[in-house]
């Protein structure tokens, strides 16, 4: 033990010469600096007191202000000058990997190092991060894994929980286990890191814990809504009487008289806004939009705009989730002097990211989770406005450097009615995802669990998870995990979607089914433009053989495949009604839940190939049964056609953009959906038909209550429609017949 502490000793005093020659170097003096600018940088004193006095410190100040940057380092730095370095461990969690990953680089180098020195980053799938990394920036679901297997967080001085203004599941979920480790850690330091003042529920929920405000400035922003736009522009504005969700898209259609079509409704309208407003005088222009696909679809149309396409003019750069970390350093450099930089950015440009030199702001109202969020388990959002706080947000961005100036894409009464704050991600998404979590973290009773978070999702809320759970076998009736259960946690995937993975590892045909998994994760790749829209559906039925939108997916993935080797795949997606931007996400996303798989034991972790060409299409049939009961509903034919019902909600109907739809009969008993939506009747999206005996040996689980006589949900199912045969079946394989 003496030897140990006198080797940290020693490492700990390298450290310290090596911060002081850096910190005294030209380089170094230079990076200080700057970083002196920040207006963290002036309360460094007064923070690192208060960390060391109190176990949890919440500390707010408006987006720029260094948070990020300096905070993490300020502790890392005081801990190498008290000769502590070697000893140190401190942990940033951020809820987006490219945020972890831009934010490390960027510390690494203020501190004169590379990557995976001193300073380091882990992401899932990814890292940088050496042996003697004390500060360690990573995803919130990283540190949830590692607590997976280090409850107590041995060895971690400092725990930093970063933008948890955005209310996050993972980020609230985070906040119940720390709070309950704290009593067990009293040497722990947690310090939440928020941009907006509203403090104060934090500060509570940890025991009125000490709250430090870092002060801004920002220069004043003036801003416009969408009425004062159309006039800047000259167009005319005619009365209207209702704004619903596409109130843009009427506004600007009623301007300019003639109803155009439009492809993307808010590129569109962000289009012509950057086409009509007069940005006067230098400075960046941050263009707000709602997700990957948004952000591409209004780059090609720049692209292809003499003007704003010019890049001798124009320097056009995207900033969302998913972007490389090449591109990601660009969005910080300045533009050469004449040129206007044009960022396109999801909603992580409002708090996460900064990008100084903004000086116009274009707001299109409206946000979403991107498509690729899927692998981090937030299901597929559709656009939704903002909250007021969200807008005040980006309308801040345009007064980092001098006065700037906001459009706000909607008119003024839309914004009036926005919602002060969103609503946290725990009390509006399916709990499903987070209820495994919590049992495979060992926490207890999922309902008292839950009902010491930050704000309580809703018992029922909370209930049906768990009864979902039961139903799909990965829970038993006393709430523990069962085997699949606990497969199912290590695949950071909707459990449906885990599901038919992992029987499709074990059954081999790994192939069609990663293809299934990753298209119901993105947006759907099968387009219906809606002035084309009986070709678009009949492009997709020339996918179909066999009674199965998923199995329609896997072929037209394939054809693309072999286009896209020809260097073809725009025009096939082009001939077929295709998104390509889809495909290509399948594609990627085909390669992370292969490696996701090759971590579990189901495939043999020296595979690199799954390409099963040949399969069976009753056996993919069988998988997506097997991921998507209790999405069950029943084919009832007629004389002409059919009818469909689930148990819940009588008579359903089905998208017409389902190849299902086209069909004058279905020789299969039932269909299995992975999604209904409630219009004015409940409508399916993609199934898939399925036989009586793949329901019942790949659908519901027979547990042991069935046979004392209650029955399954199942059971119940079939006794409700009364199909002799498969009655008879099931009677049989309850040892009743
Ligand atoms: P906060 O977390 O309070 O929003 P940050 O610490 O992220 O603030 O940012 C502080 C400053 O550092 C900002 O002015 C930002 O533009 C700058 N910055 C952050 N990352 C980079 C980077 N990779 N390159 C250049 N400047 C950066
Ligand atoms: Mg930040």
């Amino acid at each position: 033990k003496v030897v140990m502490e006198k080797i940290l000793w020693r490492r700990s005093l390298q450290l310290r010469d090596k911060q002081q020659a850096w910190q005294e170097s030209p380089e170094g003096r230079k990076m200080l600096e700057l970083r002196r600018s920040l207006p963290a940088y002036k309360e460094k004193d007064a923070l690192l007191t208060a960390i060391s006095r109190n176990q949890v410190v919440i500390i707010s100040g408006e987006t720029g202000c260094g948070k990020t940057t300096q905070i993490p380092q300020f502790i890392l730095e005081s801990e190498i000058e008290a000769v502590r370095g070697a000893v140190c461990s401190i942990i940033c969690t951020q809820p987006r990997r490219i945020s972890a990953m831009s934010v490390s680089e960027r510390v690494a180098s203020e501190r004169g190092e590379k990557l995976g020195e001193s300073v380091g980053y882990k992401v899932r799938l990814e890292g940088m991060k050496g042996r003697d990394t004390r500060l360690l920036f990573c995803t919130t679901g990283i540190l949830l894994r590692r607590l997976l297997v280090d409850r107590n967080l041995k060895g971690v001085t400092h725990v930093i929980v970063d933008e948890i203004h955005e209310r996050g599941m993972n980020e609230d979920f985070l906040l119940i286990v720390l709070k309950d480790l704290l009593p067990r850690r009293p040497e722990l330091r947690l310090i939440l890191m928020s941009a907006t003042l509203d403090s104060e529920l934090f500060s509570s929920y940890f025991g009125r814990a000490q709250i430090i405000h870092v002060p801004g400035f920002t220069y004043p922003v003036r801003t416009h809504f969408l009425e004062d736009v159309l006039e800047i522009t000259g167009c005319r504005l005619t009365p209207y009487n209702q704004i619903d969700d596409y109130g843009q898209e009427k506004m600007w259609k009623m301007s300019k008289q003639a109803p155009r079509k439009r492809k993307s409704q808010i590129a569109s309208v962000v289009e012509d806004a950057l086409k009509a407003a007069d940005f006067n005088g230098p400075g960046a222009i941050l263009v707000f939009m709602t997700g990957w696909d948004d952000i591409n679809s209004l780059k090609e149309k720049l692209h292809a705009n003499p003007l704003l396409g010019d890049s001798s003019r124009v320097l056009l750069l995207a900033c969302h989730g998913s972007m490389a970390s090449s591109e990601q350093r660009l969005i910080f450099d300045e533009p050469e002097d004449g040129v206007r930089k044009i960022v396109l950015a999801t909603n992580i440009a409002e708090t996460s990211i900064t990008i100084n030199d903004v000086v116009f702001v274009l707001d299109c109202g409206k946000a979403k989770e991107t498509s690729y969020d899927a692998l981090n388990n937030t299901p597929c959002l559709l656009p939704s406005w903002i909250s007021k706080v969200s807008a005040q947000q980006r309308r801040g961005r345009a007064g980092r450097v001098q006065p700037g100036e906001c459009y706000h894409l909607y008119p003024r009464c839309v914004y009036d009615a926005f919602a002060e704050y969103q609503l946290p991600e725990i009390l509006r998404t399916p709990l499903q995802s987070l209820c495994l979590q919590i049992k495979s973290l060992n926490l207890g009773s999922i309902s008292e669990f839950l009902s010491r978070a930050l704000q309580s999702p809703e018992l029922l809320a909370v209930q049906n998870a768990i009864e979902y759970l039961k139903i799909i076998g990965a829970l038993d009736e006393n709430e523990n995990l069962t085997v699949l259960g606990r497969y199912l946690t290590m695949l950071p995937v909707e459990p449906k979607l885990g599901k038919m993975l992992l029987v499709g590892a074990i059954l081999n045909c790994l192939d069609p089914v990663l293809t299934i998994v990753s298209g119901l994760s993105v947006r759907d790749p099968f387009l219906t433009p809606f002035d084309k829209k009986d070709l678009a559906e009949a492009a997709k039925s020339q996918f179909s053989r066999d009674y199965s939108d998923h199995l329609a997916l896997v072929r037209a993935y394939e054809g693309w495949k072999v286009a896209e080797r020809d260097f073809a795949g725009y025009d096939y997606c082009w001939k077929n009604f295709l998104s390509a931007q889809s495909m290509k996400a399948i594609d990627s996303l085909r390669k992370e839940f292969f490696s996701l798989l090759r971590d579990t034991d189901l495939v043999d972790a020296n595979t690199t190939t799954h390409n099963a060409w040949s399969y069976d299409e009753h056996l993919i049939r069988a998988v997506i049964c097997y991921g998507l009961y209790p999405g069950i509903c029943s084919v009832v034919h007629n004389e002409k056609s059919f009818l469909l019902k689930t148990m819940e909600d009588g008579q359903v109907l089905l998208y017409s953009n389902s190849v299902n739809a086209r069909e004058p009969k279905i020789p299969y008993p039932w269909l299995v959906f992975n999604e209904k939506i409630k219009v004015n009747s409940v409508f399916l999206r993609d199934s898939t038909a399925v036989s009586d005996s793949m329901l019942l040996l790949f659908g519901g689980s027979f547990s042991k209550g069935t046979l004392d006589g209650h029955l399954t949900m199942l059971g119940g199912y079939l006794e409700f429609f009364m199909k002799p045969a498969i009655a008879e079946l099931y009677l049989c394989l309850k040892g009743e017949l």
